[in-house]
């Protein structure tokens, strides 16, 4: 079965932001899911879809995205696909836009997975992407939102994702060819170290694919998801349950607490197209898609 679901970040999204995450969520589905029903690839699907979220400044990801303890953004993106295990990832770049789409430029025309910093925005050049300015990504909500909390001492990013924002987006789709895609989007945690890289880069934590089980796209404190594997921890949980796509996720975000004591959520296809999600946070925003559905879900 054909499907689609996406995610625009867990925590404590106030009742004011509810309906941008909505539309964003709905946006992103809407194109996600017009390539995938007329026989496109999910990679394409994945990609776009994110793209969607990356430029809508809503979102901790793309143009809007947090900033980092010196004032600057920081982005971090992967992506994988199911039926080869190839993947690319990005991460601490500053002038692109669209990261998810570098990731995939890596997967697809390069020999390495990770690039980072000033040597992945060195790729995208020779892989014909434009560089935007860095200023053209911060937006001025979290300029202001970035000075509250760089002012306050005491503030740490794992307690962010219920006061503060966490907003990172994910996409998993599967294809008429039964392929597998995942991909996850973020600026980071906000005020994080410079530096820092996070869960959403790293193949396995951020995200995993493999076809014939299923995929996976996360959110939430990083650090945590990092330590438990989140993402293949999920995966290897279906493979060996029945390939239960609600029951891994609900299992993935109750180690997440268990073991590291995290915080987050997760978006959860298995090999047939069905769909799972779950969440720690209060809230958390996403939407999915299926070939049984007249129209998307949409949920905050
Ligand atoms: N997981 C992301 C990170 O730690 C943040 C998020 O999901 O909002 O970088």
């Amino acid at each position: 079965m054909v499907s689609l679901i996406v995610h625009g970040g867990a925590w404590n999204i106030p009742d004011a932001l509810l309906g941008a995450h909505r539309d964003g969520c709905a946006s992103a589905v809407g194109k996600g899911w017009g390539i995938l029903s007329s026989g496109g690839t999910a990679v394409d699907a994945v990609e776009q879809a994110i793209r969607v979220m990356e430029a809508e400044g809503t979102f901790d990801a793309g143009r809007g995205s947090h900033l980092n303890a010196d004032g600057h953004v920081e982005l971090d993106a992967s992506i994988m696909e199911g039926r080869s295990y190839r993947c690319g990832a990005v991460a601490a770049v500053r002038r692109v836009l669209h990261p998810i789409t570098l990731a995939r430029k890596i997967m697809e025309e390069s020999e390495h997975i990770l690039l980072v910093g000033p040597g992945a925005e060195r790729f995208a050049v020779s892989a014909g992407m434009t560089l935007c300015k860095e200023s053209d990504l911060v937006m001025e909500r979290e300029r202001a939102l970035w000075k509250s909390v760089n002012a306050k001492s005491g503030f740490t990013a794992k307690h962010a994702f219920s006061k503060h924002p966490g907003d990172t987006v994910g996409a998993v789709a599967i294809d008429r060819s039964g392929n597998i895609c995942v991909g996850t989007s973020t600026g980071g945690t906000l005020n994080k170290y410079p530096g820092r890289v996070g869960d959403s880069p790293l193949i396995g934590c951020g995200s995993y694919a493999e076809n014939g089980i299923g995929g996976v796209s996360t959110t939430g404190w990083g650090e945590g998801m990092i330590k438990i594997v989140l993402a293949k921890t999920i995966i290897d949980h279906m493979e060996e349950n029945g390939k239960d796509p609600q029951k891994a996720a609900d299992y993935g975000i109750d180690i997440l607490h268990k073991k590291v004591d995290g915080k987050g959520g997760v978006i959860v296809l298995n090999h047939e197209g069905r769909v799972g999600f779950a969440f720690s946070t209060p809230r958390m925003a996403f939407a999915y898609m299926t070939q049984e559905m007249n129209e998307p879900r949409v949920e905050v």
